[in-house]
């Protein structure tokens, strides 16, 4: 396999521009592994070796890599249709899932738009949002309002709407305006203090502000922030209260991430739109929507000017919708959520006793997701995170940091032995970088 490997990595680095990489770094320093094979939460290497997958690969395979399922509905819609184009026409596999995907959803969200991943779900959100106003009577509502830390995705608009300076530093001159409030997932503020700000901010504005755009419960990109649930219901108090449209970016904590399907039921609150990815799409082909209530539907209804001019070549791919409605199968034949809460409860078990260890700043868990911060400045480029990521990496782990956090987010039916062994690794990477003392120097 060595040569397979090295022609693979040369390959690569002469060609490949990998994402989130500094390019020069990677070219003189990474060694990267080439994944062959990929099987529930291990991925496996050109050299045989196999890595269990901490971050279920971009937090897109929550059923584990290759559920067998999942593959034979791929296998099944390819030999009938990989795609045609949803504008005036359709296939059973998109009415099905958005039948099914209303089922499950929260409340009141009642018609679905298709599209690729987690970015242009939050895109196709944000244009709703502004052609709404624009066509019933408040055309001045431009404006969006999201939470600092937030990440919403790599288009112009979810750029806009993202709370990372650094992700939109480059782009400040063409981006759509958005009020940035504090997160109360940020310990640097209170509850309180985040829900007067967001309501200062709609009182003087709201006139002006197309709608609040929330990583519900948990801002993932951010470093695993986690929220008191009463600042959800906050948000979805003043939205009511200014009319303000509510959209729920649901693509990293749908599908049972934070536990129940939706984080959004942590406080049993409904959005009037929500976007959904990587769970949604089974880790296995692009694909997301964004759900609507009937109010939002019924905004672009009386005439073709009013019509929602949007849509991917491949909105509503017959590929990627068949996987997405076997993804909602498993999940209910599988008990995946109801199965899910004893490993949830280990892992929230593993990362309260790291919190112990001598320069852990602070540890948190909710659902299948637990993190940790190291000591350190410089946000997402500090490096402690990524001594832990070559320690685990040499025992069996690919566990990829945000700056200083170090989290798991796995497969939410990773096995407890493949469970255990990802929770070992993570402990013991962590101590092995703390003792050679992280602290004061990342
Ligand atoms: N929203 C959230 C909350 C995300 O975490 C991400 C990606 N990490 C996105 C949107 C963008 O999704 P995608 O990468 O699939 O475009």
């Amino acid at each position: 396999m060595t040569a397979f490997r090295d022609r693979i990595v040369a390959l690569d680095k002469r060609r490949v521009w990998h994402p989130y990489t500094s390019m020069d770094e990677y070219a003189a320093n990474v060694d990267p592994i080439v994944v062959v094979r990929a099987e529930g939460a291990r991925l496996f290497d050109a050299d045989g070796r196999s890595y269990l997958d901490a971050n279920s690969s971009w937090w897109v395979a929550s059923l584990g890599h290759n559920h067998p399922r999942l593959v034979a509905a791929l296998e099944r819609q390819a030999r009938e249709n990989c795609h045609s184009a949803l504008a005036g026409m359709t296939h059973a596999p998109a009415a099905e899932l958005a039948e099914a995907l209303c089922t499950v959803a929260p409340r009141h969200l009642e018609r679905v738009f298709f599209s690729d991943d987690g970015s242009t779900a939050v895109e196709v959100a944000l244009k709703l949002a502004v052609q709404y106003w624009a066509q019933n009577g408040r055309p001045q509502r431009t404006r969006f309002v999201a939470l600092d830390g937030d990440f919403h995705g790599e288009t112009i608009g979810a750029t806009a709407v993202g709370g990372v300076e650094l992700f939109r530093r480059p782009f400040a001159g063409v981006l759509a305006e958005c009020f940035h409030v504090p997160s109360p997932g940020d310990p640097a503020v209170a509850l309180e203090g985040a829900i007067d700000a967001l309501a200062d901010v709609l009182r003087q504005a709201s006139d002006t502000i197309a709608c609040v755009v929330v990583e519900p419960i948990v801002q993932g990109a951010a470093g695993m922030w986690v929220h008191d649930p009463a600042y959800l219901r906050a948000v979805r108090e003043l939205c009511d209260r200014y009319d303000v449209l509510l959209v729920a970016d649901e693509v990293f904590t749908g599908y049972g991430r934070s536990g129940p399907m939706w984080a959004c039921q942590h406080a049993d609150v409904a959005p009037d739109l929500l976007c959904t990815a990587k769970g949604f799409s089974g880790g296995m082909l692009p694909m997301a929507a964004t759900l609507a209530t009937e109010r939002v539907f019924a905004g672009f209804l009386g005439s073709r000017e009013r019509a929602f001019y949007y849509g991917h070549s491949f909105c509503g791919n017959p590929l990627g919708a068949a996987v997405a409605l076997e993804v909602l199968r498993v999940y209910e034949d599988e008990r995946v959520l109801e199965r899910a809460q004893p490993k949830a409860a280990r892992i929230a078990d593993a990362f309260a006793k790291l919190g112990a260890l001598p320069g852990v700043l602070r540890t948190r868990a909710l659902g299948m997701i637990g993190a940790l911060d190291l000591p350190g400045e410089g946000g997402y480029l500090a490096d402690a995170g990524w001594r832990v990521y070559e320690e685990a990496r040499r025992r069996g782990a690919v566990l990829r940091p945000l700056g200083h956090v170090i989290y798991v987010a796995p497969p939410l039916n990773i096995d407890d032995a493949d469970l255990d062994a990802l929770l070992t690794i993570v402990s013991e990477s962590v101590a092995a970088v703390l003792g050679a003392g992280v602290r004061g120097t990342a």
